[in-house]
């Protein structure tokens, strides 16, 4: 079956009860179980696990091509129990540009469990390969980045982590399951922050790690999230079910506008970069034809005149919408420098935008406006 029809019908088979065609929503806190604490019905304490997340879990693995699938509430939530699950004293390799959340979780807080953070170009093999060492636990790319759209060569990091019994996590929330399949190019675990295009319209929270293999690993994340509750609620495993059922159809259409509105800003004269692999000029272009399906809904681009001339810009457009997060149906627009206080790395002038499913030709105009002087 191919991944559209999968993504319509994986999770999304009829109530037995009722044959109600909505998956139904198990809001349950707690289920039966035997007197000697036997689970009848597979389920003990929604916390652990339950029946709505059971069925996005499924999907999510049908998709991505996993054994195994976890929910959590957040995609920071998974990047974190997923840390957590490695173990104490490893090295963690992770590549230069990568959401800010995560770069800050690496720097701050995985000396607190034990681990080091090193940060390399995973763009360049032989900087990656120089960065290996005894104790590297596990390489963490993400591809396309967060802000700067570098495309990663999947397949070569796996080659390289598993050289040195290593991990190979890619966080593929730009990407999304329709554009790229990381599993099948070589990752062990895959992150996408649910929250974006899987849920698909700003309503919802939700962290998913689908792991290649189930092991020991994926059991340890079970754990974790058992115990240390970052739990979503069944409501949010149902909404994002329900987004997965339209996401290659929304895709498309934000990958569409992108190639759109990146090829209108590349031409125009105050932008003196475009940051988008579905450009020629970008130096992942070939990459990511290779690699993945279609470009993406992501684009960041730079203005030469700088900070104010780009906070200017947000502050002109009509359509974008100036706030944070992605993958919505609205199109938004955000100075990413800003967002990144205490310790802003972004480009002074880089303005990075999630292109939303409004006309391609009303997103146009709007930028072209609102970089008028
Ligand atoms: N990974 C990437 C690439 C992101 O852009 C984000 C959030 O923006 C996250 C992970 C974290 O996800 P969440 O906001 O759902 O915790």
């Amino acid at each position: 079956m191919r991944l559209e029809t999968r993504a319509v019908h994986i999770g999304a088979d009829a109530d037995p009860e009722s044959g109600a065609l909505s998956p139904p929503l198990q809001l349950a806190t707690t289920f039966l179980h035997a007197p000697d604490g036997s689970q009848d019905h597979g389920y003990l304490y929604q916390r652990y696990d339950n029946p709505t997340q059971a069925r996005l879990e499924a999907a999510a693995s049908a998709l991505d091509g996993a054994e195994r699938s976890l929910l959590l509430s957040t995609g920071m939530a998974a990047a974190a129990a997923l840390l957590q699950a490695l173990p104490a004293g490893g090295q963690v390799v992770f590549q230069r540009d990568l959401y800010h959340g995560i770069r800050v979780l690496a720097e701050d807080w995985l000396p607190r469990w034990g681990l080091t953070a090193v940060f390399v170009d995973a763009g360049d093999p032989a900087a990656l390969r120089a960065a290996m060492s005894a104790s590297t636990a596990a390489v963490w790319i993400e591809t396309p980045s967060n802000p700067l759209l570098q495309v990663v060569d999947i397949g070569v990091c796996a080659e390289i982590a598993h050289a040195s019994k290593a991990l190979l996590v890619v966080d593929s929330t730009f990407a999304t399951p329709v554009l790229q399949q990381p599993i099948a190019l070589g990752a062990d675990v895959v992150l996408h922050s649910a929250t974006k295009y899987m849920g698909g319209h700003s309503d919802v929270m939700g962290g998913l790690l689908c792991f290649a293999r189930e092991t020991a690993l994926s059991a340890q994340v079970f754990e974790i999230r058992k115990l240390l509750g970052a739990s979503a609620s069944p409501f949010n495993a149902w909404l994002i079910l329900r987004g997965l059922r339209s996401l290659p159809a929304r895709m498309a259409m934000h990958c569409a506008n992108a190639e759109r509105l990146a090829a209108a800003l590349d031409a125009h004269p105050a932008v003196s970069v475009v940051h988008y692999p579905g450009l020629r000029s970008h130096a992942g272009y070939a990459l990511a034809q290779r690699q993945m399906s279609r470009p993406g809904g992501m684009l960041s681009f730079e203005l030469g005149a700088g900070r104010e001339a780009a906070l200017a810009v947000c502050a002109k457009t009509r359509l974008f919408q100036c706030a944070t997060s992605l993958g919505g149906c609205e199109s938004l627009i955000e100075h990413r420098a800003s967002v990144e206080e205490p310790k802003p790395v972004s480009p002074p002038g880089l303005l990075r935008v999630s292109v939303g499913l409004e006309h391609a030709d009303d997103l146009i105009e709007d930028l072209r406006q609102a970089l008028e002087p």
